[in-house]
C-alpha cells in the first residue's frame, strides 16, 4: 500500500549496482526543496547544472519531479535515472547514435528520393503495388499494427480540461495521447466535416508516435503539448468558432506533425555539420523541410493517409497550409513573422480575416505559440520540460565540442542555468510573441500570459 508523502526510488546512476531510497515529499514542499530531496537521494548537489535527473515509472513513463509527483508504494519503486555530463562514455555514445541516424537519415532520403517521382497530383496518394522499390521509410517508419489497441473513453472533466492551459500534459501514456489527439478530431467536427474514417486516424497517431525520436524534448509528449496547447488556444479565445473547418483540420496535423522524426539536434548542427539533412535541403530550414516531408509520406500510404477523402482542392489548399505552418516553426524565421504579423496587427480596422494571406498567417502564428508555451502551464507540468530541453542541447554542444565545431552559449551546460536560459527567452520571445497575438486573439491576457508572466518572476527569483 501506498503510505502517503513517501516515494519509493531505485537510483540508477548509470552504473552496474542500483540503490534503493526511499524520500519524503509533501505538497506543501515547494519545487526546489522536492528536487533537493531528489538529488540528495542521487547523492548529487542540486545546484549541479551538468548533471540531470529523470524519474520513470517501470513501464518506462516519465514523471515530473515535484510536490504533485504521485506517490507510489514499495512493490512498485520508481527509477531515478542520475546521469552528469562531461563523460567520455556519453560522448562515445553519442558517437555511434549519430552514425545510427545518419544511416536512418541516409535510407530516408533515398527512400524519399524514389517517391518523388510518384506523387499524384492532387489528393488520396495511392501506393503503387508495382512500385519496384517501396520506400524503406515507410516500411522501417510505420510500425506493424496487427490490430489497434482498444480505444480509451475519457470522462467529461479529462476532455473539458483538454480544452485548456493547465491540462496535465505528463499524466498520460503513448497510447492515451494518441486516444485525446482523435477526440480532438472529433470534437473539432473534422470527422464529420471531411468525412475521415476512425480507423485510418487511429493508425495514421499510432505512426506519427512510432515516427518521434525519443529524445529529451523532441519527442511524441512534445508533439501531443503543442497539438493540445493550439486546442486550448482555439478555445480560449474563441478562434475555433472563427476558423473554416479546413483551417481547423491544417492547424491540428502540422501540429501533430511539426516535429516528426526531429533527431535532437537543432539546424545549426545540421548546418555546421555538414549532415545529410543540411545538405538535402541546402541548409534551409533543414528540420522543418524533414518534419513536414515525412509527415506527407505518411499521408502518402493509403492506409494512414487520412486526407483521402478530401477533394482535391481542399487536399491541395491543405498540404500548402500545412507546409507554411510546420516551416514557420524554424525560430529562424521568427522576426520576420512577428514584423509580417504586426503589420496586419496594427492595421487599421482591425486584423483583416478577408484576407486569405493573412488568416495563413494567423495559423502560422498559432502554431508558433503553442510550439513553445510550455511557460503557460502550471509551474509543475512546463518546469520538467526546461530540464528536458537543456538536457538535449547539453548534448548537443557535448558533441559539437567534441567534433569541433561552433557551439551556442546557450547551449553550452559551463555558461546556461535553468533560471538565466529561462529569463532571457521569456522576456525577449515568450511575452512579445503573446502579447503580440493577444492584439489580435481576444481573452489571451487571464489563461495565458498571465501564467507567462508568473514564470517569468519565478525564474528571475530563482536567477
Ligand atoms: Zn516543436
Amino acid at each position: 500500500m501506498a503510505t502517503p508523502d513517501l516515494i519509493y526510488l531505485t537510483i540508477d546512476d548509470g552504473s552496474s549496482t542500483k540503490r534503493e531510497e526511499t524520500i519524503r515529499v509533501s505538497a506543501e514542499m515547494q519545487l526546489e526543496e522536492v528536487r533537493s530531496a531528489f538529488y540528495a537521494a542521487a547523492n548529487l548537489s542540486s545546484s549541479s547544472t551538468n548533471s540531470v535527473l529523470k524519474l520513470y515509472r517501470k513501464d518506462g513513463v516519465l514523471l515530473p519531479i515535484g510536490p504533485n509527483t504521485p506517490r507510489n508504494s514499495k512493490e512498485d519503486r520508481y527509477i531515478l535515472k542520475s546521469r552528469t555530463g562531461n563523460e567520455g562514455v556519453d560522448a562515445l555514445n553519442a558517437v555511434s547514435d549519430l552514425l545510427g541516424q545518419i544511416t536512418a537519415i541516409k535510407e530516408k532520403v533515398d527512400a524519399m528520393k524514389r517517391s518523388i517521382s510518384e506523387v499524384p497530383d492532387g489528393h488520396g496518394a495511392k501506393h503503387n503495388p508495382d512500385e519496384l522499390t517501396p520506400p524503406n521509410l515507410l516500411a522501417r517508419r510505420r510500425p506493424t499494427l496487427p490490430s489497434l489497441p482498444p480505444q480509451r473513453t475519457f470522462t467529461r472533466d479529462v476532455t473539458e480540461h483538454l480544452k485548456h492551459p493547465t491540462f496535465d500534459v505528463w499524466q498520460w501514456q503513448d497510447d492515451e495521447m494518441v486516444d485525446l489527439l482523435a477526440h480532438m478530431f472529433t470534437e473539432l467536427g473534422l470527422m464529420t466535416e471531411f468525412k475521415l474514417d476512425e480507423e485510418t486516424l487511429r493508425r495514421f497517431l499510432q505512426c506519427v508516435k512510432g515516427s518521434y525520436n525519443t529524445n529529451p524534448f523532441h519527442n511524441f509528449r512534445h508533439c501531443f503539448c503543442v497539438a493540445q496547447m493550439m486546442y486550448g488556444i482555439l478555445h480560449v479565445t474563441n478562434l475555433h468558432a472563427q476558423l473554416q473547418p479546413l483551417e481547423k483540420l491544417v492547424l491540428l496535423i502540422s501540429c501533430i506533425g511539426h516535429d516528426l522524426d526531429h533527431p535532437g539536434f537543432n539546424n545549426a548542427y545540421q548546418v555546421n555539420a555538414s549532415t545529410e539533412l543540411g545538405l538535402i535541403y541546402n541548409d534551409i530550414s533543414p528540420l522543418e523541410n524533414h518534419h513536414a516531408a515525412v509527415l506527407f509520406t505518411i499521408l502518402k500510404e493509403s492506409d494512414t493517409n487520412i486526407l483521402r477523402s478530401l477533394p482535391a482542392n481542399d487536399y491541395r489548399e491543405a498540404r500548402k497550409q500545412i507546409i507554411a505552418c510546420v516551416l514557420a516553426t524554424d525560430m529562424a524565421k521568427h522576426g520576420e513573422l512577428m514584423g509580417r504579423f504586426k503589420a496586419g496587427a496594427e492595421r487599421e480596422g482591425g486584423y483583416d480575416m478577408t484576407d486569405p494571406a493573412a488568416r495563413s498567417l494567423l495559423l502560422q502564428m498559432v502554431i508558433k505559440c503553442a510550439d513553445i508555451s510550455n511557460e503557460v502551464r502550471p509551474k509543475h507540468v512546463s518546469e520538467p520540460w526546461v530540464d528536458n530541453l537543456l538536457e538535449e542541447f547539453f548534448a548537443q554542444s557535448d558533441r559539437e565540442k567534441a567534433e569541433g565545431l561552433p557551439f551556442a552559449p546557450f547551449m553550452d551546460r559551463q555558461k546556461v542555468t535553468k533560471a538565466s536560459a529561462q529569463v532571457g527567452f521569456i522576456q525577449f520571445v515568450l511575452i512579445p510573441l503573446f502579447e503580440l497575438v493577444a492584439k489580435v486573439l481576444p481573452n489571451m491576457e487571464e489563461p495565458i500570459i498571465q501564467p507567462i508572466r508568473s514564470a517569468l518572476q519565478y525564474y528571475k527569483t530563482l536567477a
